[in-house]
């Protein structure tokens, strides 16, 4: 069953336009998802903490405060998590292509014996995968290695910096939108206000990755709504237990 925007190649004879659009799409999905993750992010621990704080009756300039500090803690944690990860990602696929460029240079032979197994494991027959690696290797023999030995399907050129201040920006976008509801929300309902209007963002950005992504909308919507509410209802409740006891 095709879905309308499935991802699905339509593949035409002698035409490779199927399988470009669908790797733009791919890519274009992997950005949007990460937004959209930076943003939920965002939305979460910062609704969760202006709802626990103003439980505890802070008072509007205790909430911004608390906002805020959540905010930027926030974003610069999503930073610097991004740019630890990517790098390190980066460090080790820079390793594995070292290692496996040496080895090429120095044991050919072992090497292409090596691929071979590979795709008789997949279901080739030995001659048909002799005859496989020799042509893939006699392209580029090591982007078939990083291909079908380590799993690296393209060489990342990898920007940690750009990663970090992506998540960063995005997870400020997501927060912006619960300090923005408790500002303008009357004081005594910043609770009930900041709950509704980041149950509403988090379902509509759910919502939107689950379809561009081409899964169902309301289950994805759904899921965040739920863990949202769920991380909302557990600081309101601390809020108001340590409101009633300080
Ligand atoms: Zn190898």
């Amino acid at each position: 069953m095709e879905r309308d925007g499935s991802a699905r190649p339509v593949r035409t004879a002698g035409q490779a336009g199927g399988w470009h659009a669908e790797k733009h799409r791919t890519a274009r999905i992997g950005w949007l998802r990460a937004a959209v993750l930076g943003a939920n992010d965002g939305i979460v621990s910062t609704a969760s903490l202006v709802v626990g704080v103003a439980a505890a009756d802070a008072g509007r300039s205790g909430v911004l405060l608390a906002g805020i500090a959540g905010l930027v803690a926030g974003a610069m944690s999503m930073a610097a998590g991004e740019y630890v990860s990517v790098s390190s990602q980066a460090d080790t696929e820079r390793a594995d292509l070292a290692r496996e460029r040496r080895e090429l240079a120095e044991s050919p032979e072992f090497e292409r014996r090596e691929l071979e197994k590979i795709y008789e494991d997949r279901g080739l027959e030995p001659g048909l995968a002799r005859q496989v690696a020799g042509q893939l290797m006699a392209k580029d023999a090591l982007a078939a290695h990083a291909r079908d030995e380590l799993g690296i399907s393209e060489v990342h050129t990898a920007r940690p910096v750009q990663a970090a201040l992506a998540s960063a920006a995005t997870f400020a976008v997501g927060a912006g939108l619960p300090l923005v509801s408790a500002a303008i929300a009357s004081e005594a309902r910043i609770v009930v206000t900041v709950s509704v209007a980041s149950l509403v963002a988090l379902a509509l950005l759910g919502g939107l990755a689950a379809r561009v992504g081409g899964a169902t909308v309301w289950r994805g919507a759904v899921r965040v709504t739920v863990w949202g509410a769920l991380a909302m209802a557990l600081t309101a409740a601390v809020g108001s237990l340590f409101g009633a006891t300080v």
